[in-house]
């Protein structure tokens, strides 16, 4: 692909909603394998068990895509609100406590990702013209559309795409954009130069770490996912134990937090795409009684179609947005 092809892949990406998109080879770097390799074998997924079965093989995109040869990362900002996260006199220059406003007495905090549609079907759905093109001036290649959905260590390719650079919190962080967009990827087997990865460091900060409730960063870049509230409120399927404290911070599904704190947050703006925006399903902080008063699994589903609060289920939803608003 020459650089007039990519830079109309730009403008074809920035015309369908994404704010940006870059290219990696198809296999993601050694250290990242090892890395993957190292926090699968230290048990930190939990009960992820579709992270282990795939293990390294998500670092190379032959794995969704025979014979692929790169693969194209998109960045898609979904900060749903029209302010940034930290209030007035929250972390900013003060050496004090981090502040991040919870939600309102009666209210549970969703996680900012989650209050729109359903990222897996909108950035799709998004894509598609895109792909579209694609196929139109490389007809002889395949390609195959990743959203986190396949077995592809996204996050790694987006940092050696250059999109971003690790962050200590384990997101992938623009210095220019910050850390709240989705990342979609097509694999393809098109061999096109990639782009350099960009440089980018947390320096010493270590304000995610020291804000977390839960302790769930138990080193830079290292997440014990069993203690922290995205995994406690989406991906987790047993119950906990009669004996077992489970602190959520307010939040009834995912957490922000350590995305809330983080200086290179503190420019967010609102989402292009209003999919993602405040209120399009829920909002960032919903009364506790939206989830209460569902009466029943059809209505559920009805209620939550095209949103990613499908996943937990009626009940966890209820349960955890009934722990929420009593924890506070
Ligand atoms: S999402 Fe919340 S619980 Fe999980 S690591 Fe970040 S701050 Fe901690
Ligand atoms: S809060 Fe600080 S340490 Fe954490 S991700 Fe942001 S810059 Fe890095």
């Amino acid at each position: 692909m020459s650089d007039a092809l990519k830079a109309a892949l730009l403008e074809r990406a920035r015309a369908a909603g994404f704010d940006d998109v870059r290219v990696a080879p198809a296999a993601a770097p050694e250290a990242d394998r090892d890395r993957l390799l190292g926090w699968l074998a230290a048990g930190l997924h939990g009960e992820m068990d579709y992270m282990a079965r795939w293990g390294a093989a998500r670092a190379d995109a032959a794995t969704v895509l025979p014979g692929a040869r790169s693969v194209l990362v998109f960045a898609a900002n979904h900060y749903p609100l029209a302010t940034p996260p930290l209030p007035p006199g929250g972390a900013e220059g003060s050496g004090g406590p981090i502040l991040v406003a919870g939600p309102p007495p009666g209210h549970v905090a969703i996680a900012k990702y989650a209050v729109g549609e359903d990222y897996h079907v909108v950035l799709r759905e998004r894509l598609a013209p895109v792909l579209g093109w694609l196929a139109e001036v490389l007809p002889n290649e395949k390609w195959r559309v990743c959203v986190d959905s396949a077995p592809l260590l996204e996050r790694a390719f987006a940092v050696r795409a250059g999109i971003g650079f690790a962050a200590k919190n384990t997101m992938v962080i623009s210095p220019r954009r910050g850390s709240y967009f989705f990342i979609a990827c097509i694999a393809t087997t098109a061999l096109i130069e990639p782009d350099a990865p960009i440089e980018g460091t947390c320096g010493t900060c270590t304000r995610c770490l020291e804000a977390c409730p839960t302790q769930a960063i138990i080193a830079p870049h290292v997440l014990d996912a069993r203690r922290c509230i995205s995994y406690q409120t989406i991906e987790r399927r047993s119950e906990p134990g009669p004996d077992e404290s489970v602190h959520l911070a307010g939040y009834a599904f995912g957490c922000d937090i350590c995305q809330d704190v983080c200086p290179y947050n503190k420019f967010a703006v609102q989402a292009g795409m209003e999919e993602f925006r405040d209120g399009r399903v829920v909002r960032h902080h919903e009364p506790a009684a939206t989830f209460a008063a569902i009466r029943s699994n059809r209505e559920f589903a009805r209620r939550f179609a095209r949103s990613p609060l499908r996943r937990a289920g009626r009940r966890r939803l209820q349960r955890h947005a009934q722990s929420a608003v009593r924890g506070r």
